[in-house]
């Protein structure tokens, strides 16, 4: 990725402790573009104004820029109807959404539900409750000690009680990148429906919808260098058609009488309550940035930066890498034998290198390994080979002092 690029992320141009940041914490939250700052700015500075409800010039111009960022999301992701795309918080929220909407319209007690194993606490923690709230059942797709999900056992726990997949494109922790499209093809040959968590998947990886024929995928705006706050859901219109709201509100209604309330159509069904459109016009800014690079730059220059790392932090007396899939994306988690994740973390902070350490809200993959915790390093476009170079030097002066 060129200077000109790495200009346009003011963050990026700061000093942590007397040192240049070199920002490896892409996996929690991107950096934004000047563009998407400014575009916010602009929103709150001029029209400002709420959407849906009003007859004033800004409030329709307010809508027709957050019905326009559907416009722009939708075809993003090759959405075949925009109003298949739902304005959420996040992906946390995108996927509470449909434990409970598609849970309360489709499930019935003993019912199944398969996630893998992988999860983050978000593609894990909504089903677990959704399993105790209709008494239905959670089961597991297992991973290997190089994080590579099985196959072949997760063939053979389909039943005919089988209603949905959740499982992520892309492991936060570990960085594997799962074949989703295989998954999602086992999954229908099952007659079952299949979310994915797209999270970690939507800035590193290009993404349709259409060819992926998945029934639901989420993602975050702020994991695209776009705002906090704002997410999508994305679902197959026949689907959200039949699904109950999640939360009741303005906007989600068609006529309200104090005994009764008739919803109103796609999308808005779903998104009750004033919207968040400075946001969504702000992801909007992001995925066209994202767009005018090209997402197949953005996968190639990652590629790079991730076997360039990998050759690095191998090379590495006493380091051990966590996730060795072949095909990896964004993240790349280690530790040194003995050496307590947060320790790393401290050190590199002094030289001005982000990273993340401890479980990284996959709680259950430290399980697996029977550790604590890992230190993560992740990768997004305006990283430089240069800076990994530097945090190997670094990683090898903190694995002399322990
Ligand atoms: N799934 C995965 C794979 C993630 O990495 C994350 C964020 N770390 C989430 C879900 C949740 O995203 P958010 O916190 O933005 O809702």
């Amino acid at each position: 990725m060129n200077k000109t690029i790495r200009s346009q992320f003011p963050a990026l141009h700061q000093q942590v402790h007397g040192r240049n940041l070199i920002y490896l914490d892409n996996s929690a939250t991107t950096l934004k573009p000047q563009v998407v700052i400014d575009a916010i700015s602009e929103y709150y500075s001029t029209i400002n104004s709420n959407i849906h409800r009003g007859i004033h010039y800004l409030s329709q111009r307010s809508t027709e820029r957050y019905e326009q960022a559907r416009e722009t999301v939708a075809q993003f992701i090759n959405a075949r109807e925009s109003h298949e795309v739902i304005f959420t918080r996040g992906t946390t929220d995108s996927i509470n959404l449909v434990a409970f909407s598609f849970g309360e319209t489709f499930l019935e007690e003993g019912d199944e539900i398969i996630i893998s194993a992988m999860e983050h606490h978000s593609n894990l923690v909504p089903w677990q409750m959704l399993c105790e709230r209709k008494k239905c059942t959670l089961k597991f797709i297992p991973f290997n000690n190089d994080g590579i999900l099985d196959l072949e056992i997760y063939t053979t726990l389909f039943t005919e009680r089988t209603r949905l997949v959740s499982v992520t494109a892309v492991s936060n922790s570990l960085g594997t990148v799962n074949p989703i499209t295989e998954i999602i093809e086992i999954a229908h040959q099952h007659n079952a429906y299949i979310l994915i968590d797209a999270a970690q998947a939507i800035q590193h990886l290009a993404i349709d919808v259409q060819a992926l024929d998945a029934d639901f995928l989420a993602f975050s705006g702020h994991k695209i260098y776009g705002p906090t706050g704002i997410g999508v859901l994305w679902g197959k219109e026949t689907l959200l058609d039949k699904m109950q709201p999640y939360q009741g509100g303005g906007d989600m209604i068609e006529t309200v009488t104090l005994e009764k309330t008739t919803y109103n159509k796609l999308p808005f069904k779903f998104e009750a309550g004033t919207a968040n459109y400075v946001d969504a016009y702000g992801l909007a800014v992001a995925l066209d940035f994202v767009t005018s690079i090209g997402i197949e730059t953005i996968t190639r220059h990652e590629n790079n930066l991730m076997f360039h790392a990998t050759k690095c932090l191998e090379a590495i007396d006493n380091l051990v890498i966590y996730g060795n899939a072949p095909r990896k994306a964004g993240a790349l988690s280690f530790l040194f034998n003995g050496v307590h994740a947060s320790d790393i973390g401290m050190i590199l902070d002094k030289q001005g290198i982000a990273i993340r350490t401890g479980t990284h809200c996959t709680e259950p993959i430290m399980h697996f390994y029977g550790i604590s915790g890992t230190a993560r390093a992740s990768f997004g476009l305006y990283n430089t080979i240069e800076e990994i170079d530097f945090f190997a030097d670094m990683l090898v002066k903190v694995g002399m002092m322990f």
